[in-house]
């Protein structure tokens, strides 16, 4: 029962934090955690961030059955088939941040305009084709933009990134967020710079994590 408490707790208190960072507003965004392979924790349908309370997190298995009856998000397949794509995912961060949103409607994807871009596992972060809202398409999509990476936008939409854990998704949320709004005044400008193929390689060569390394 502990670690149940532990997992429901700490998606509360990070989803509430996101709300106090402006990340989303009213009962925008979900966020899950995979725990053991068996379960997943995801926050509900449609209730306001300031009224949610740990016992109102859903908990389901990996095809979506319901274990204690509170309805999931409406993104479920979204979490879903990125847990089922991919072992080293263990947690999903949703948001609707403003930059990240802002971005996502220009349809942009972000180039190696700053070389902390390799935080998200490769030269760019891409922005997913459109699609509605808590659809299988939507899901789709980002899975291909998802393949070797740790985040993306969603066109007209916002952002998704993922994890080992909740707290590496949450703050590659945050920091996806920061990218956004640096790019996006970058983009106000003719003279921004994009890092060389070279130079953006090297960086992610000695970013933790890079698979060859040994
Ligand atoms: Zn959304």
């Amino acid at each position: 029962m502990n670690k149940i408490k532990n997992t429901s707790g700490k998606i509360l208190e990070t989803y509430k934090n996101h709300l106090d960072k402006g990340l989303n507003i009213g009962a925008e965004g979900n966020i899950s955690v995979r725990v053991n392979d068996e379960e997943i924790y995801i926050t509900p349908s449609g209730i306001n961030i300031s009224d949610l309370d740990q016992a109102q997190i859903s908990i389901i298995d990996i095809d979506g059955y319901v274990k204690n009856k509170i309805q999931p998000s409406s993104e479920v397949d979204l979490h879903l088939s990125l847990y089922k794509s991919r072992k080293d995912i263990n947690s999903v961060v949703h948001c609707h941040s403003q930059w990240a949103s802002t971005l996502s409607c220009l349809r942009k994807d972000i180039p190696p305009f700053h070389y902390m871009i390799a935080e998200f596992g490769g030269k760019d972060v891409k922005c997913a084709k459109y699609a509605t809202f808590g659809t299988k398409e939507l899901a789709q999509n980002v899975l291909k933009v998802m393949r070797d990476r740790k985040g993306c936008l969603l066109s007209n939409h916002g952002q998704i990134c993922v994890g080992n854990g909740l707290e590496e998704a949450s703050h590659l949320s945050l920091a996806l967020e920061k990218l956004s709004k640096q790019y996006f005044f970058c983009l106000l400008s003719k003279s921004n710079v994009i890092l060389k193929d070279e130079e953006i390689n090297e960086v992610i060569r000695l970013f933790p994590g890079y698979k060859s390394k040994r």
